[in-house]
This record gives structure tokens, sequence and C-alpha cells, in this order.
């Protein structure tokens, strides 16, 4: 008999509601060791689809298909083959994007990000785990890369019981690997940068963003600078915050490369904007994108009086006519919530704002409709009108 685990009506139901994800309190019994590819049943016996397994964390099952279709190394294959073709359809002008977003590309917890002819792919399952080895070969039968990075350091890799680290999977991958985004030439540490390397999901953002560009720019938690390069074009000024003294190295390295004058500063952005606004300093166009405040649901409170603060704070550091791009990439911040947060630090700062543009991730980072988890990243593009 093949790993089998077995669902509770309330975990069926869920299954039928589109989400992939069932919970350790709605499986009743499994028959299954960590990272196999499970058959699904409910309580009368009938076959739902095929699942990951994890015997450690709390989503204890991934669908993976629905009724009897077979879960093997062909379906995985045919899945990034999939994710592949689709990325290539989007004509991206960058050597740098995701090619496989995990439960949206029907691979639950399997992340590939293309860095030129390097990739790095994330397993953040024990089942996708198991199945990496499938997962490189696809890659490098379509793609022929010249080294492939497992970047399996995230957090949640500790929620499955599986070690953090970070491995060459096959071929070589240097130190600093150099790709271009949208006019720019960025220099990426795959194997130490944030995330896989680069904020990905943010392209389109910082190319839409770039549109509504002039006077003094402000960038709030600039990271490497990809708002604040891609904005310093159509500014007479650019000044870049962030925490990290490493990124600010990076800000000024990316900007000297690419003949852009950037002013990057290291510091905490929540005291940073209130040191401007006591020095009335005005800005015209202001981005604000901020690590996820709300990692967890019992974050929320907290990441609320974050948001809104820096909101208030930038609100005030506008110009008249001037333009805020303001993101939030927390999951358990819905869209409407983020709007009710700008709304109301609108008020406190006493300006009126109208919304000129919503956005979210890039295109290459799809959500999978019914599973909210992957609609994380949300952009406001604001004008303050008086
Ligand atoms: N805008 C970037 C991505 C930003 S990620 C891009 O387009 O690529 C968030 C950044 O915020 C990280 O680089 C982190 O170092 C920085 N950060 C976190 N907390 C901060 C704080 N309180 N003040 C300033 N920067 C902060």
């Amino acid at each position: 008999m093949p790993p089998t685990v077995t669902l509770s009506p309330r975990g069926e139901q869920r299954l039928r509601g589109g989400h992939p994800w069932i919970y350790r309190s709605d499986v009743t019994e499994a028959s299954a060791t960590a990272g196999d590819v499970v058959l699904v049943r409910n309580g009368r016996g009938r076959t739902l689809g095929s699942a990951l397994y994890s015997d450690r964390s709390q989503i204890a099952v991934r669908m993976l298909t629905y009724g009897d279709r077979v879960a093997d190394d062909a379906l995985v294959t045919a899945r990034v083959d999939a994710a592949i073709a689709f990325r290539e359809s989007l004509g991206i002008d960058a050597t740098a994007y995701r090619l496989v977003h995990g439960e949206a590309d029907l691979l639950p917890s399997l992340v590939v990000d293309r860095y030129g002819d390097y990739l790095v792919v994330q397993a953040l399952s024990q089942g996708m785990d198991r199945l990496t080895p499938t997962v490189v070969r696809a890659l490098k039968d379509r793609l022929h890369p010249r080294g492939i990075l497992a970047r399996n350091d995230p957090k949640t890799r500790g929620l499955e019981g599986l070690p953090m680290q970070v491995e060459v999977l096959d071929g070589e991958v240097p130190e600093s690997v150099t790709v271009h985004e949208c006019g720019l030439e960025y220099d990426v540490d795959l194997r130490h940068g944030q995330k896989t390397g680069l904020f990905l999901d943010q392209r389109e953002n910082r190319e839409a963003a770039a549109r509504y560009a002039r006077g003094r720019v402000l960038d709030c938690f600039s990271y490497n600078g990809g708002f604040a390069m891609k904005l310093a074009g159509a500014a007479q000024e650019t000044i870049a915050f962030d925490i990290s003294e490493e990124a600010v190295a990076r800000v000024r390295a990316n900007a000297l490369r690419n003949g852009l004058t950037v002013d990057a500063r290291a510091g905490n952005v929540f005291d940073e904007l209130r040191g401007l606004d006591r020095l009335k300093e005005r800005f015209d166009t202001i981005v604000l994108d901020p690590p996820a405040f709300a990692k967890s649901k019992s974050a929320i409170d907290k990441a609320v009086t974050g948001y809104k603060e820096i909101n208030l704070r930038a609100l005030k550091l506008l110009n008249p006519g001037g333009f805020l791009v303001t993101c939030s990439c927390s999951y358990n911040v819905s869209e409407g919530m983020f709007a009710q947060i700008i709304y109301e630090a609108a008020l406190d700062a006493e300006a009126q704002v109208t919304v000129v543009e919503k956005r979210m991730q890039g295109r290459d980072h799809p959500v999978l409709l019914g599973v909210p988890e992957t609609y994380y990243l949300k952009c406001f593009i604001l004008r303050k009108v008086g």
C-alpha cells in the first residue's frame, strides 16, 4: 500500500475550497514518513488526490494533484517546464526573475529564481526537499545553467525539521553575479543576499514608480538601491536609507556602476523620517518598502502601528503634488487593511491623498486564487493633492 493520509471532513472541505494546505489537526490518520508523496483520502476511503507529506510542520499535507492523477517525477518536470515557459512568455526586461513561485505554479513550497546563467532553488518542505534532485534535473534539461545554488536557509525549513544550508547543487556558482534589470546593472551575492539575492518581486513596481519620479526623491528601506537607482534618473536629488551598512555599501557600488548619483545613508527609517521633518526637509517622491512587519498573525497589531507611523511621517514630508510609493509585503496585512492604514495615516497627516495605482508583486510571482498566502505584496502609488 502506498503512503496514505486520511482527512477529517473539515480537511476535505478545505481541500474542496481550493487551498492546497491541510493542517495536522485535519489529518485523522497517516501511514507515511517524512517527505513522502502520499495518497490523500477521506474517511470513506475515497481518493482525493496526491500530496507532499510533512511529519513535522503544522502544514501536514500540501496537495500536488486532485482526483486520481498520479504525482510522479514526470508531473514535477512538466510543472517546472510550464513555469519556465510562462516566465519566458512575459517579455521580462531583466536577466533576473522568478521561475517557480511555489503554490502558484502547482509546486508547493518550491522557489526557483534565475540570475542570468545561474539558478537559486529553495525547497521549503520535507516533500519538496526530497524532490529537489528531480527539480534540478528538470532545470538543467530545460535551461542548461552554469550553476545551481540551494539557498535553503529560510527559517521555515526549521519548522520542517530540515537543515538550513546553502550549497551548490550543480556546476559552479561565483561569489558575485552580474544581472540586468530594466536598464540597470546589479552585482548580486546569491549566497548571502536577502531572499535569493534581489527583491525580484518589486521589479515592476520599481518601473512603475519611475514614471512618477521627480524633484527630491527619498527611498526608505532601500536594500541595494533598486528603487533609488530607478528613480534617480528623473530626480534632482536622491537619498536612500537602509539600516544595514552592507546594504548601503551595495547602493553606493551599484549607483557608481550605473553612473547614477544616490546619497546612500545608514539609518533607522523610523528615526530618520522624524529627523528629516524636524529639519523641515521636504520631498517630491518617497518610497516606503519596509520588510514584512507582520510575519505572523500575532504580530498584526504592532505591524499596523509601524505601517501607519511610516506612512504618516512620509505624507508629512511630501510636498503637495508629490507621490508616495508605499508597500507592504506582509500577507497577514490584507490589501483592505493596508488601504485603511494609509487612509488613517493621511487623516493624521492632514493630507488629502488620491490612489493613482494599486499594484502587487510582479507577474513572475502570480497569485493563486483561494490561497491568500500567495498575495503578499501590496504597492499603492499615492499622490498628495492637498
Ligand atoms: N526596496 C528594496 C527592498 C527592501 S527590503 C528593493 O527594491 O530591493 C527591506 C530593507 O529594509 C532591508 O534591506 C533591511 O535591511 C531594511 N530595514 C529593515 N528595518 C529597517 C529600519 N528600521 N530602517 C531602515 N531600514 C530597515
